[in-house]
């Protein structure tokens, strides 16, 4: 049986963390959203090259001096604690290539907020132990396609064994298990049946994510799969009244639904075609020490060089929010979303972190 836990160390400091809590609102914006979500880049490389995420050629990559270290980004995740962050999801890159994964578990699992991780899983059989250990529960794992030769083309790594296999020991260990799923039509659209049918017996939650631009991912409208198109997909699979919709979970970017009888469930993130602008409550910090306050921002603040500095990051933390635009870092309509220039502005996925 998995046993999650949290040391009496990691308590007493969390009482210490509440009560340096004070009323400043640095974390709300202008539009009136409350910022409780913090997701942490932990390294801007990967073991894989999905064609969605990262140009073939692959990105720039920062020096290793620019990236943040574990104390570093303890240093700055305990900032957005104290102004009322309580949940902190790991990305990348893929975050368990970084060396001292375990230790940065360690110190995040210490503040008072939800520590949760997105991952390829490629490797994530070797830290079963250091999850439980640390309370990490909640696993978003990333596998576009149930076809070995398919996973093998978009990711551009011969990888789906090990991916599937850690997906099953994973629902075996009792974690709670996201499969995140990217859409491109004429790729994966028509094994959205099949995912589904994944949740029968495993209990699990599939989610279809709308494909989205970013820097060199070769997006285009005419690629990507639709919320309409997905329900089109169920509704001629599934009888009408086994498809139950689910109530959504406050600030969720998925709209939820279970197969009756199965037992996971699955959902939508329909970022391009409905996005969720007006409940985000997410920020983002890359590898290399930028607040992102939007996932498709084109400017960024450097906490890093501030915190280098010996200086304050609460005020630069306090702008990059008020400045937070309020939508889709200005891409208001799909029209905008489809001029190359803006979101060539933006970063390659693999350096933002979903
Ligand atoms: N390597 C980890 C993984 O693949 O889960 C974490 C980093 S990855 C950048 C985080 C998430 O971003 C993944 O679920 C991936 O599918 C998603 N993603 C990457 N590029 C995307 C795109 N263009 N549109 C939608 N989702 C994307
Ligand atoms: Fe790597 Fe994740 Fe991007 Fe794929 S989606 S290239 S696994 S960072």
């Amino acid at each position: 049986m998995i046993n999650f836990c949290r040391s009496k160390t990691q308590s007493n400091s969390i009482e210490s963390i509440k009560s340096m809590a004070h009323n400043k609102n640095i974390l709300q914006d202008s539009h009136g959203r409350t910022h409780t979500y913090l997701r942490i880049s932990l390294i801007e490389r990967c073991n894989l090259r999905c064609s969605y995420c990262m140009p073939e050629k692959g990105v720039q990559l920062s020096p290793k001096s620019h990236l943040m270290t574990y104390e570093e980004i303890f240093e700055i995740a305990k900032t957005f604690v104290k102004h009322g962050v309580n949940k902190i999801r790991l990305t990348g890159g893929e975050p368990f290539i970084r060396k001292d994964i375990p230790v940065i578990l360690e110190k995040l699992a210490s503040l008072p907020a939800e520590l949760s991780i997105t991952t390829n899983a490629i490797i994530i059989d070797k830290f079963m132990d250091v999850l439980k250990l640390h309370g990490v529960k909640k696993i978003n794992i990333s596998l576009d396609s149930l076809n070995r030769e398919k996973f093998k083309h978009i990711t551009r790594r011969d990888q789906f064994d090990i991916v599937y296999k850690n997906l099953l020991l994973l629902v075996e260990e009792n974690f709670n298990v996201k499969v995140n799923v990217v859409l491109i039509k004429g790729f994966n659209d028509d094994e959205i049946v099949q995912f589904i049918n994944l949740t029968q017996n495993l209990p699990i939650t599939v989610r279809f994510i709308e494909f989205m631009p970013f820097d060199g991912n070769k997006w285009d409208m005419g690629k990507l799969v639709s919320y309409e198109k997905i329900m089109d997909y169920v509704n001629v699979s599934f009888p009408k009244e086994n498809i139950q919709r689910l109530q959504d979970a406050p600030n969720d970017t998925s709209k939820n639904y279970k197969i009756s009888g199965y037992k996971g469930s699955f959902a939508i993130i329909n970022s391009v075609t409905n996005p969720f602008c007006d409940s985000c409550n997410r920020l983002r910090l890359t590898a290399n020490g930028q607040l992102k306050n939007c996932l498709f921002s084109s400017t960024e603040s450097n906490l890093l060089a501030t915190l280098r500095e010996g200086k304050s990051i609460e005020p630069i933390i306090h702008k990059a929010v008020q400045t937070k635009l309020k939508m889709r870092g200005g891409m208001d309509t799909l029209e905008k979303l489809q001029e190359p220039k803006r979101h060539n502005n933006n970063r390659s996925m693999i350096t933002i972190g979903g």
